[in-house]
């Protein structure tokens, strides 16, 4: 899988230098290129920005250097993604929908965002990580492609996916590491039982238990699978 950001701020991807992402990078399970928008700028003094027709509080992103940009990574099945609070809900199931594209784009936004017609013409799809508004698409690039990533084959451990949280509808259990006994709240008795079926029973209510505190839409209309 080959991912290529486009950015006015390429150094906002330095989390991407660490850990699991960074591990699968060098490992050549997939390839992370941030590109900056900046260089495609035809501006004498690479300007970026623009009034928005209309009129309106702030500047837009100018279309051109974006343009520009895409095209010079642009090739067949290559899926082009802009992360914007007027998108559709992400969630995993759309992670593991991109996780199958093999070259995605994503175009962070900035000022008031990006031209309409740029959506248009490359037919991105509009992705929204939540109902609140961030001062650019850095962010929820970071989001959304950390995400998207831990279902490329090879970036995870085998098996690392399926008791997570959303896999099987549900939040996941709580967890306990050691001292059994910290300040006086101690792990539940039946995981340190041995007993792998308790364990499992006790988990399965837990996440339960945990979905109906925390998060009852999940639960609404969906089979809860055994
Ligand atoms: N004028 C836009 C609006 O009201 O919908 C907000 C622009 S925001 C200040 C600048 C950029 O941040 C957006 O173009 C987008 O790329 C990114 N952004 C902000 N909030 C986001 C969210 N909830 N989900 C995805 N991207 C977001």
């Amino acid at each position: 899988m080959k991912i290529d950001i486009l950015t006015l701020f390429p150094e906002s991807f330095a989390p991407f230098k660490e850990s699991i992402i960074s591990r699968a990078q060098k490992a050549g399970t997939i390839e992370i290129n941030i590109i900056n928008i900046r260089d495609f700028s035809r501006d004498k003094h690479k300007k970026c920005d623009d009034y928005p027709f209309g009129g309106g509080a702030g500047m837009l992103m100018s279309v051109q250097p974006i343009f520009d940009a895409v095209k010079s990574v642009l090739k067949e099945g290559s899926k082009v993604v802009f992360p914007t609070p007027v998108g559709k809900l992400y969630n995993n199931k759309t992670a593991q929908k991109l996780a199958e594209f093999s070259h995605l784009i994503f175009i962070c936004g900035h000022y008031e965002g990006i031209d309409e017609r740029l959506v248009e013409l490359f037919d991105a799809e509009e992705i929204s990580i939540g109902d609140y508004v961030l001062t650019g698409g850095e962010i929820p690039t970071m989001a959304i492609v950390d995400s998207l990533l831990r279902f490329v084959p090879g970036v995870l451990k085998e098996g690392s996916l399926n008791e997570e949280s959303f896999s099987n509808g549900l939040l996941e259990y709580p967890q306990y590491t050691r001292p059994q006994i910290f300040e006086g709240l101690e792990v539940p008795q039946v995981l340190i039982s041995g007993n792998h079926a308790e364990i499992a029973k006790w988990r399965k209510a837990a996440s339960l238990e945990k979905t109906k505190k925390n998060r009852p839409d999940l639960l609404k209309g969906e089979k809860i699978e055994d």
